[in-house]
């Protein structure tokens, strides 16, 4: 039988619950409200994350308003949501990491239950939340300083059939563009670690730096509801999703120097390999480097911050797929 708990928060068929679950071992304690919707009706169960990154405010509120609009009456199966994953991080609007080790807790997966904050977290998440579901989706948006076209992506060497699955609830969530990521390009992502305990999992991400504007919460929303309706665990809500635009690699571009950063581009422009996309500069105005398309595609993840510093990410190209 499917999963219909989050550690010890559960719920009666045809009850909805919520409460605080706290991950084991840690002082001062790690707390995350948790939502339990578990149907009248027996069905399949997905598993919901968002605030992994805690200034990621569009899919906090958009799940957050998920586990309040469904009827436990109606519902086939059971949601089992996290609202906010990084509940240390939120008052302080940490940017990537959590404020207790300073580590990106969606790179701490699979995680450990003797390691430091971030890999307890997530080997908590990954025990008591992901495994024994059917269906695991991780809700995030551009970060404060990220501006992005939405996406989906999923695990595109695990179990066949496990990314099949995956794949179809990325087709179905109704974003621009998808991307089966390989392994080895998301070493410790909830998505991923999910797959390959046999879990289909996506990532998916609409809104950016720190808005939490209306449109992007509606459409994340409505794409968890057309997951839902895709496992069978709803009747399907407005029109069928129009078919996202296949990715066949995301190319990140990173700065080697602490440099502001002046990008000429924006998200959802084409660009072709080698093209100028912005300048790196130093306190004083003074230019440090050109910074050009390391790929030709699409601008589909854009910092957006004046500060860059060494190592930092300064855009994603998505090459699509060739038809
Ligand atoms: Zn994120």
């Amino acid at each position: 039988m499917s999963r219909v708990a989050i550690a010890d928060l559960t719920a009666e068929p045809g009850q909805r619950r919520h409460g605080l679950v706290r991950v084991p071992g840690l002082e001062p304690a790690w707390e995350m409200p948790a939502v339990v919707v578990r149907g009248r009706l027996p069905g399949p169960t997905l598993a919901v994350t968002s605030g992994m990154h805690a200034a990621e405010y569009v899919p906090i509120e958009a799940v957050t308003r998920l586990t309040r609009e469904l009827d436990p009456e109606r519902l086939r199966g059971t949601l089992l949501a996290v609202l906010l994953v990084n509940s240390p991080g939120f008052f302080e609007r940490s940017i990537y990491v959590n404020p207790r080790d300073g580590r990106n807790l969606n790179r701490s997966f699979p995680g450990s239950p003797s390691g430091s904050a971030a890999e307890r977290v997530a080997n908590f998440l990954l025990e008591e939340l992901i495994a024994g579901s059917d269906a695991y989706v991780d809700a995030h948006c551009g970060d404060l300083i990220e501006a992005l076209s939405p996406f989906t992506l999923w695990l595109r060497s695990a179990d066949p059939q496990v990314a099949e699955r995956a794949r179809g609830m990325a087709a179905c969530y109704g974003f621009e563009h998808t991307l089966g990521v390989d392994p080895e390009a998301v070493p410790g992502a909830a998505y991923a670690a999910a797959a390959l305990r046999g879990v289909p999992g996506i990532i998916a991400e609409i809104g950016e730096q720190g808005i939490c504007d209306e449109p992007s919460v509606r459409r994340h929303l409505q794409g968890l509801r057309n997951v839902l309706a895709h496992l069978g665990m709803i009747d399907a809500v407005g029109e069928p999703a129009a078919a996202p635009q296949e990715m066949d690699q995301m190319v990140w571009m990173r700065t080697g120097v602490s440099a502001t950063y002046h990008p000429t581009v924006a998200v959802g422009e084409w660009v072709t390999e080698g093209q100028p996309v912005g300048e790196l500069r130093d306190i004083f105005g003074d230019k440090l480097e050109p910074v050009t398309a390391a790929a030709g595609g699409l601008v589909v993840f854009l910092v957006t911050s004046l500060a860059v510093k060494e190592g930092d990410p300064l855009m994603g190209i998505g090459v699509p797929v060739a038809t």
